[in-house]
């Protein structure tokens, strides 16, 4: 027996048809935001993620040779790619442009409950907007995906990494260096990496800014800690939450955070995540911001922004919050009684289907009793019994499964009789 690969998962039916019933929340109302689909591949020259995040991102990855020794890494998200995209062939099209995707995505993490080396994603991007309305438009989106899916409990957290950047007066790699550390909240090397750079002074206000968090009166604390640097960041967050209003997005459905420092590399402006509190350690359940990779691919500067659900942590949300619903039952199981019937069932199957509804049938022989009992088990609204004195005279006997209720009709009127409750 071949086990699966740590990190991997198999789902079966009644998983996929939440996954599915999660999935397709998102794509009804990225599509009713106006969002398009997009599919890119499932493996990418490796580097495109060494491009902006650095050599170091390999370890995290499946980074593999082809039998060519072409070097190449398994998405581990989907922005790249869609960048990459967009820098080859989608410049000439109508701005800004926004796509969605959905998709799994690969990282070489310790697995553990809602941390998977194999995970899905659900990914959206908005090119070329302006920045506020499209970061607004980009949260809103994201908030009202968990909304769709039924969830109440959804917790934003919104920063801006413009104003820690800001802040550091470094080159571009130092920068990285000092904003990891604080993501990690690694607090020792934030200081030797400061003390390296000759600005130690800088250590305790970082430190304080990293900690602010809460409704929009830590703008005005985050101001203070800033003292004469500019405040610019500061004021596109108080903007951006009159945008979310105007959204319907509640207040309550997020607070400011000036501590979210995303994990990736390419991030300018406003950043966010959302948790679903009920999932303990594992619950940030999505991500995003605003960023800049056109320019790192060869395109021209234009505004981007994202963001990426956890599928997988989306579904136990969903779950523990009792929010998923059941997918449409069978509408019919054709139950043909003796050889001879079979045919013609086969022949009344086929009608079922081509009238849209759902409807299977006997592939065993089993003998009626069985039968039923198989069309219990699976869920099916009505059986559809056959037998042949029936067929003789043009008609059919349908069970209701639900109540056991039994009655003949016309074979003309089948499909109506399984369509009506
Ligand atoms: P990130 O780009 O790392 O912020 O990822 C966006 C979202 O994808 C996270 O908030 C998680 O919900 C989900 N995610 C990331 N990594 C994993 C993983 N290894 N397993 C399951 N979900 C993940």
């Amino acid at each position: 027996m071949v086990e699966r690969p740590r990190g991997t998962n198999d789902w079966g039916p009644q998983d996929m048809a939440k996954r599915r019933f999660v999935e397709s929340r998102f794509i009804q109302l990225a599509e009713s935001f106006g969002f398009r689909e997009v599919s890119t591949p499932t493996f990418e020259s490796l580097e495109l993620f060494t491009a902006k995040s650095g050599l170091g991102i390999v370890r995290e990855l499946y980074a593999f040779k082809d039998q060519g020794g072409r070097d190449l890494a398994l998405r581990p998200e989907f922005t790249a790619s869609i960048l990459r995209f967009y820098v080859s062939s989608l410049r000439s099209l109508p701005k800004p442009l926004k796509l969605y995707t959905a998709g799994n995505a690969f990282r070489y993490e310790e697995p553990q409950k809602g941390r998977y080396r194999e995970f899905y994603q659900l990914n959206a991007e908005i090119i070329g907007g302006a920045s506020l309305p499209s970061d607004a438009e980009a949260v809103a989106l994201a908030i009202g995906t968990m909304r769709a899916i039924g969830l109440k409990q959804v917790k934003a957290r919104i920063g801006n990494i413009g104003v820690l950047r800001s802040f550091l007066p470094f080159s571009p790699t130092d920068q990285s260096i000092v904003l990891h550390s604080l993501d990690k909240r690694n607090f020792p090397m934030l200081d030797a990496e400061l003390a390296r750079l000759g600005r130690k002074d800088l250590s305790t206000p970082l430190r304080k800014l990293v900690e602010l968090s809460g409704d929009a009166s830590i703008l005005n604390d985050a101001a203070k800690v800033l003292g004469g640097a500019s405040t610019e960041g500061l004021d596109y967050l108080r903007d951006l939450a009159g945008f979310l209003d105007d959204y319907g997005v509640s207040r309550s459905d997020y607070t400011f955070d000036m501590g979210v420092v995303r994990g990736l590399d390419y991030y300018t402006g406003m950043v966010f995540e959302i948790d679903s509190p009920n999932l303990g350690a594992e619950k940030q359940v999505g991500g995003g911001g605003a960023y800049r990779l056109s320019e790192i691919f060869g395109g021209e500067p234009v505004a981007q922004t994202g963001f990426a659900l956890g599928l997988d942590r989306l579904v136990m949300a969903a779950e523990a919050e009792g929010t998923i619903e059941a997918p449409r039952p069978l509408d019919a199981y054709v139950v043909p009684v003796g050889d001879t019937a079979r045919k013609k069932a086969i022949q009344i199957l086929t009608s079922l289907r081509a009238a849209g509804l759902g409807a299977d049938i006997d592939l065993i022989g089993r003998g009626p009793s069985k039968n039923l009992d198989y069309a219990n088990a699976i869920g099916a609204r009505f059986a559809v019994i056959l037998g042949e004195r029936e067929l003789k005279q043009g008609r059919a006997t349908v069970r209701e499964m639900a109540t056991g209720v039994q009655r003949e009709v016309a074979l003309d009127d089948l499909v109506d009789t399984v369509r009506n409750v």
